[in-house]
């Protein structure tokens, strides 16, 4: 895995809703910066492996849920860097299913070491007493936060943008934490306004990305956030594979499907004016597909189309 620049499509999505608005809109292609350390996480992950081998650390430890694209991630990146990979996993049910698990099974194929915790003790995962435990168990690692967020991840994001030489009004974003959101809004310029899709309820993040602006250029809106983290429905389900079969992207449910369908609603309610030149940064998440089908079977909804 070499972490030399990286360039990746910026494509033009052409379909009518957009044509009848009069907006060009191109998506970034992070998702195929690498194939199995998709989008933002790659670019989070940069800095701090850089900054693990300057510390000579051969483990890198970080936590997460079920279905997290960073534990796929950072599972990925471990196997491909030879790093020894930790995962502390919320929910301690899972250590007897999680073999049934699309994302579990893919890091552990990777050769991560898989560790499920109760949800109380995830909690506990930013006190220092907790990692001490952890620490005593495992041995000295490096530590990434859930998400991968930290600074050295948001100075990673800042680097999405590097790339795209064309001008634009909006940049748009999924958000999670906040750390992507906060790197873009340290590379835009004065006159080019980020918008973030959290894909959770509420708008917290806005601190993490307000300090990190240099201008007051960005808004949080959690208006498509369908009804929290992880929850979808048919008719995002239908957003997505609609889309697809459009444009040829792969949408994921949890992120970029979110943000895309928040985008045509805004722009179908005249919300975005005329005229306007929209980047919309794929950040990639698609290994979260097959374990969301695998819900979405459970509650008889329609799969999304691979
Ligand atoms: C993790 C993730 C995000 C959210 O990123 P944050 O920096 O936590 O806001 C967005 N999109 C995808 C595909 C992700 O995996």
């Amino acid at each position: 895995m070499s972490f030399h620049k990286k360039i990746v499509p910026v494509q033009k999505i052409e379909v009518n809703v957009l044509k009848n608005a009069k907006i060009d809109l191109w998506m970034v292609r992070e998702d195929m910066l690498h194939p199995k350390v998709s989008g933002n996480k790659f670019r989070k992950l940069k800095y701090n492996i850089l900054e693990a081998k300057k510390q000579n650390a051969t483990t890198l430890l970080s936590f997460g849920g079920a279905f997290s694209n960073h534990i796929a991630a950072l599972a990925a990146a471990g196997k491909e860097l030879g790093l020894k990979t930790i995962g502390v996993i919320r929910g301690e049910e899972l250590a007897h299913s999680w073999q049934g698990n699309p994302t579990l099974a893919f890091a552990d194929s990777c050769g991560m070491q898989l560790y499920f915790v109760s949800r109380a003790n995830y909690r506990k995962k930013e006190e220092k007493a907790f990692l001490q435990q952890l620490q005593q168990q495992f041995g000295e690692f490096y530590l990434l936060p859930e998400g991968g967020t930290n600074q050295l991840a948001i100075k990673g994001c800042a680097e999405i943008l590097q790339n795209v030489t064309m001008d634009f009004d909006y940049c748009c974003v999924p958000v999670g934490t906040g750390g992507t959101m906060a790197g873009l809004v340290q590379s835009v310029k004065s006159h080019q306004k980020v918008l973030g899709f959290s894909v959770l309820k509420g708008t917290f993040q806005h601190k993490l990305v307000e300090k990190n602006a240099l201008y007051d250029n960005f808004v949080i809106t959690d208006k498509y956030a369908f009804e929290g983290y992880g929850k979808i429905d048919g008719t995002l389900v239908r957003f997505i594979n609609n889309f697809k079969k459009e444009t040829g992207i792969p949408l994921d449910p949890i992120y970029t499907g979110k943000m895309m369908y928040g985008i045509f609603e805004m722009v179908r309610h005249g919300e975005i004016k005329e005229n306007s030149r929209i980047l919309a940064i794929h950040t990639g998440g698609l290994q979260g597909i097959e374990g969301m089908n695998q819900r979405l079977m459970k509650k008889n909804l329609p799969q999304i189309e691979l």
